[in-house]
Formats: C-alpha cells, sequence, structure tokens
C-alpha cells in the first residue's frame, strides 16, 4: 500500500531547524498517526510523503511557504499590560492562547514595557525552514468516521471517549 489521499499514516519523525536544534520528535513515544491530503500535517511533508510505502525513510528539507509561512511583522503588536492576569509574572518567551478572529491563536511575548506588552502572533515556526527525518511505520484505509472527523481515531489518534 503507498501513502495517498485519505490513507491513515503512521509515520516517526525528527524535526530539526537550519541549525541542527531539534525542535520535535516522535522519539519514545508511538508513531504519528495522520490522515493524507487533509491538512493533518503540513502541505510540503504531505507532497514528499504521497507514494512513499511501509519502511520508506526521507530527508526533507521545507520551507516556510510549505510549512508554516513566511513572518509577517503586522503581527507584531502591543497589547494593554493591564489585559494580563498575570501581569506581575511576565516574561519574554512566554506563550498565551488567545481567541481572534480567526480562531484560537498562540502568541509569544517578546516585549515588556511600561504600560504595554509586546506580543507576536506568528505561528512559532513561521518563517523556518523544516528539515524532517521521516520513517513510515504504517500505511491503513480511513475508516468513514474519520474522514467524516477530518482526523485519526485509535491508538496515537483522537480519543472521543465512551460514549
Ligand atoms: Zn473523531
Amino acid at each position: 500500500m503507498q501513502i495517498s489521499k485519505n490513507k491513515v499514516v503512521f509515520i516517526d519523525y525528527t524535526l530539526k531547524d537550519d541549525d541542527g536544534n531539534v525542535i520535535d520528535s516522535s522519539q519514545g513515544r508511538e508513531p504519528l498517526p495522520f490522515i493524507q491530503g487533509v491538512g493533518n500535517i503540513i502541505p510540503g511533508l504531505e507532497n514528499a510523503l504521497e507514494g512513499k510505502a511501509v519502511g520508506d525513510s526521507l530527508q526533507v528539507s521545507i520551507p516556510p511557504a510549505e510549512a508554516y509561512g513566511e513572518r509577517n511583522d503586522e503581527m507584531v503588536h502591543a497589547v494593554p499590560r493591564k489585559m494580563f492576569e498575570t501581569a506581575d509574572d511576565l516574561e519574554v518567551g512566554m506563550q498565551f492562547q488567545t481567541q481572534s478572529e480567526a480562531g484560537m491563536q498562540v502568541v509569544t511575548v517578546v516585549g515588556i514595557e511600561e504600560e504595554d506588552v509586546m506580543v507576536d502572533a506568528n505561528h512559532p515556526l513561521a518563517g523556518a525552514t523544516l528539515n524532517f527525518d521521516v520513517a513510515v511505520m504504517d500505511i491503513r484505509d480511513a475508516s468513514e468516521e474519520e474522514l467524516e472527523h477530518g482526523h485519526v481515531h485509535g491508538p496515537g489518534g483522537h480519543d472521543h471517549g465512551e460514549d
């Protein structure tokens, strides 16, 4: 079986930045499951995996445009310090989830001033080239329910609990 749209794929992976620092890895965990072709993973990785089979491994370097996009400096903005419940404990590098018009968003504190806190709403990996080592561990057909939900069920996947 080969990887194609609507297959459930299990991969082992290590993600590094351009300096060789490990950003994320499945090492020590179960392989990551996703549904091919529905946007569960970044487009560049879907493209690289299309047509691969169990046992294949690959190294792929994915530019920002096919990963989390370019950085947008306009997404760095000031928020009044009093908007933060934890105003006294703020530190550069902290991340918060906020509700925006575009849905849930993670913002990173990039500066703290007298009255304002500078936050960056770019995805933490925006502008980064992503270097993946990937091994294809398993491939199966997705169930109708999985395709309806747009995510994988079962071990390593989405758990809706017992009804
Ligand atoms: Zn589901």
